[in-house]
C-alpha cells in the first residue's frame, strides 16, 4: 500500500516520475552539498512521507498540488485480494518563512500535518505562528494536566439527577473539574480533549472513579447514600484492562456496585458495536448500573441499540432544548421515552433549564430529570446542604 500510494502521490499528484526525482543524498547516501533543484519525495517514518517543493511558496499553487494528491489517493487500492481506501493528511511548512533551520521546518510541517489531521480526512493546512502558539499551549496544558491529575488538583462536582413523580432526589452524576495553580477552576470543555490525546483520560477516569467510591464509602449507611453516575471516556471505555481495573477498585472499596452508574456517549457504544456489547455485558457482570449518554445526537442503529445490556437512557439536552419550539423534536423525544418504557428501560432528560421543558417532560413520562433548573453541579457539601430545600419543590 505504501508503495502504491507513494507512486500514485509522485505521479499523479507532483506530476513526476520516479526517475525524475531529485534527491537530498548521493548514491553513496551522503547529503548532496547543494540544495535539490526539483521535487523531492522520500518515505520519513511509518506512513508519513516527506515532499519537498524548491521555489514554490505561492499558496494557490500549494493547494493545487495538495489538491491533486487528495484526488490521487482517493480511488481504493487492489493489494492482494483485498481492497484499500486511504487519505492524506497534508502540513505545509515554507522555508525561509516559517523556519530556515531544516529541522524546525520538519517540525512546523509536522505541526500542521496535526492539525490538518485534527479538522478530517483528507486535509491539509499550513503552518503559522498562531498554530505554534496554541501546540505550545496545548503540550504545556498535557503535561500540567499529568501534573495536575498526580497533585491531586482534580475536583468531582456533583449534579442531582431527580424522580420525575415526585422531584426528589435520587442520585448524583460526577462532574470533573480541574482546579488549575493558575487558570483558576477548568471544566471538562477546556481539557477533555487533550487528556484524549495525551491518553492520560484513563489515569483521570479512575481518579474520577475512586473519589466517586470514597464519597459512598463516606455516605454508607446514612440516608444520605444515593447513587452515583461516573462518565467513561471512549478512550476509557476502549482500554482492555477496564474492567480489571474496576473490579479492583470496587472490591477494594466494598462498595455496593448497584450505587454506581457508568454512563457511556451514544457514540462510543455505537462506535464498536461488539466490543461495546462485550464490555458492557462484563460490566453489567460487576454489579454496576449503566446508562447511554448524550442519546439522540448519534447515528444509532436501533436494531443494535436494543441489544445493548443497559439500564438508562439519557436524552441529550440539544433534544431537550427543542421543546417548544419543534413539535417534531417533541414526537421524537416521547417516542424515544415509550421506547424505552416498553424496554423497562429508565429515561433521564438533562439539561432541563425552563419550567415549559420540565413540564413537557414530566408529561411525557421522563422517569427522571436533571438540569440547571432543578440544580446546578456543585461540590457536594454545597448540593447537600440545598437538598432539604430543593425537596420542597414537591410541593410546587
Ligand atoms: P455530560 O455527561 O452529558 O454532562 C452534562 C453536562 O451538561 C455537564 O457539563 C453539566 O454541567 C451540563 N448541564 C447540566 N444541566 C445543564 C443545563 O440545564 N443546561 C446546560 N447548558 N448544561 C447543563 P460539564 O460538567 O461541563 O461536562 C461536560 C461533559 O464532559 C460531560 O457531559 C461529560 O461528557 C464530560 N465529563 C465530565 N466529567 C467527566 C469525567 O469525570 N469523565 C469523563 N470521561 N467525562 C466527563
Ligand atoms: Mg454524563
Ligand atoms: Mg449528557
Amino acid at each position: 500500500l505504501l508503495r502504491q500510494a507513494s507512486l500514485r502521490i509522485v505521479e499523479q499528484g507532483l506530476l513526476r516520475t520516479r526517475q525524475t526525482l531529485d534527491s537530498y543524498t548521493t548514491s553513496f547516501g551522503e547529503l548532496h552539498d547543494r540544495p535539490p533543484a526539483d521535487i523531492v519525495f522520500a518515505r520519513f517514518a511509518g506512513d508519513e512521507f516527506i515532499a519537498v517543493l524548491p521555489g514554490m511558496v505561492d499558496r494557490d499553487e500549494i493547494d493545487t498540488v495538495c489538491a491533486r494528491i487528495h484526488e490521487a489517493v482517493a480511488a481504493p487500492f487492489v493489494i492482494g485480494n483485498a481492497t484499500a481506501q486511504i487519505s492524506v493528511s497534508i502540513g505545509i511548512a515554507c522555508a525561509p518563512f516559517d523556519a530556515s533551520d531544516p529541522a524546525d521546518l520538519l517540525v512546523n510541517a509536522d505541526m500542521a500535518m496535526y492539525a490538518a489531521k485534527g479538522s478530517g480526512r483528507g486535509q491539509h493546512s499550513f503552518f503559522d505562528a498562531d498554530l505554534r502558539h496554541k501546540i505550545v499551549g496545548r503540550l504545556a496544558l498535557e503535561r500540567e494536566l499529568l501534573e495536575g491529575i498526580a497533585n491531586d488538583q482534580m475536583l468531582v462536582h456533583y449534579q442531582p439527577k431527580f424522580c420525575a413523580a415526585s422531584l426528589k432526589v435520587v442520585g448524583y452524576e460526577a462532574l470533573v473539574r480541574w482546579q488549575h495553580p493558575v487558570r483558576g477552576l477548568l471544566y471538562p470543555g477546556q481539557f477533555i480533549a487533550i487528556a484524549e490525546k495525551a491518553e492520560v483520560m484513563c489515569e483521570l477516569g479512575e481518579v474520577v472513579f475512586a473519589k466517586a467510591l470514597r464519597q459512598l464509602s463516606e455516605w454508607q449507611g446514612t440516608p444520605r447514600a444515593l447513587p452515583i453516575a461516573v462518565n467513561v471516556s471512549a478512550s476509557q471505555f476502549r482500554n482492555p484492562k477496564l474492567v480489571e481495573r474496576m473490579e479492583e477498585m470496587l472490591n477494594r472499596s466494598g462498595i455496593d456496585p448497584s450505587l454506581i452508574e457508568l454512563e457511556i456517549t451514544e457514540q462510543v457504544a455505537m462506535g464498536d458495536f461488539g466490543l461495546a456489547r462485550q464490555t458492557l455485558n462484563s460490566l453489567r457482570d460487576l454489579g454496576l448500573h449503566l446508562s447511554i449518554d448524550d442519546f439522540g445526537v448519534g447515528y444509532s442503529n436501533l436494531n443494535e441499540l436494543v441489544n445493548l445490556p443497559f439500564d438508562t437512557l439519557k436524552i441529550d439536552r440539544s433534544l431537550i432544548d427543542a421543546v417548544g419550539k419543534s413539535r417534531r423534536s417533541e414526537i421524537v423525544i416521547e417516542s424515544i421515552i415509550q421506547l424505552a418504557a416498553k424496554m423497562g428501560q429508565r429515561t433521564v432528560a438533562e439539561g432541563i433549564e425552563t419550567q415549559d421543558q420540565l413540564d413537557f417532560l414530566r408529561s411525557a413520562g421522563a422517569t427522571h430529570l436533571q438540569g440547571y433548573l432543578l440544580a446546578r453541579p456543585g461540590p457536594i457539601a454545597d448540593i447537600q446542604r440545598f437538598i432539604p430545600e430543593l425537596h420542597l419543590l414537591t410541593a410546587a
